[in-house]
């Protein structure tokens, strides 16, 4: 059992109790738990820029992106050699941040997914606009799916790297497995899911201002091992975030072959 608490200290029950009483609470318009529109209404009113969805910490961005390339090449090795053009994912990709500093680097091709519209829009803009840079590799944002992660199904085998960074927390359990799932339908062999999230020291932390979830390693391991059956490949911390923040991890995890 994992004990969570909200953002100010108070305990909040166990995972499972959590996340029924989310399921059981009140819907929108959509039929949805209203969890999820709280999060998109809080992220439509962030400004469309680095700080904006880092939450004031835009100047970590190149240490984030740093760490991404070598946790990649740790993980895919030889495949980066430049042999195969490669397609990656970028998973609640907001202004395209995860792409533009890191995957489009690696990737010939790279996908958005972001529910948001204006963070979708600005990705668009700088990306795939009139006035995007065009790189002298031919490497290109190609789709923007305009959708969140409990919605997006992957076209099958299309990506060699699934990446979902700091948006996980706003899945509940049972999404969080489906989602995983439809991305293993997305993978090309050999490929793998790429997970960046913050850790809580135990059990999880409720953001009440963006209804989101922020996991424990732990339970993260049980997500991935115990509910989806999943191997981790490797997992790693990221070094040298401000100390203040949560402990930041990345783990590359694929179904068990
Ligand atoms: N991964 C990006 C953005 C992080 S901010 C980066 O590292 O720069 C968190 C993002 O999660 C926001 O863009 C927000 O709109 C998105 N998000 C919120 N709810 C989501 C959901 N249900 N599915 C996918 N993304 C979601």
């Amino acid at each position: 059992m994992f004990k969570g608490i909200d953002d100010k200290g108070n305990p909040i029950g166990t995972h499972t109790a959590f996340w029924k009483a989310v399921k059981a609470g009140a819907k929108g318009a959509d039929g949805k738990p209203l969890w999820y529109k709280k999060g998109i209404d809080y992220w439509d009113t962030v400004e469309a820029t680095d700080d904006g969805v880092l939450g004031g910490y835009g100047h970590v961005s190149d240490l984030d992106a740093k760490e991404n390339s070598e946790f990649l090449r740790s993980v895919l090795g030889d495949a980066l050699d430049g042999s195969r053009e490669l397609v990656a994912c970028d998973c609640g990709a907001g202004i395209g941040r995860v792409t533009s500093s890191f995957l489009i680097h690696h990737f010939h091709e790279v996908d958005l997914v972001e529910p948001v519209k204006h963070f979708v829009r600005a990705a668009e803009a700088s990306l795939a606009g009139e006035n995007a840079p065009k790189r002298a590799d031919g490497h290109r944002a190609v789709n923007f799916f305009a959708e969140p992660l409990e919605a997006f199904a992957p076209e099958p085998g299309r990506y060699d790297a699934v990446w979902v960074q700091w948006c996980v927390g706003h899945l509940p359990d049972d999404e969080f497995v489906a989602f995983f799932e439809r991305c293993a339908a997305g993978l090309k062999p050999g490929g793998c899911v790429f997970v960046k999230e913050n850790n809580a020291k135990e059990g999880f932390v409720l953001d009440t201002d963006d209804s989101s979830v922020t996991r424990s390693h732990k339970y993260f391991v049980h997500l991935f091992e115990e509910k989806l059956g999943w191997e981790i490949v490797e997992h790693r911390l990221q070094k040298d975030f401000p100390a203040e923040l949560f402990k930041v991890r990345m783990y590359a995890v694929r179904p068990k072959r």
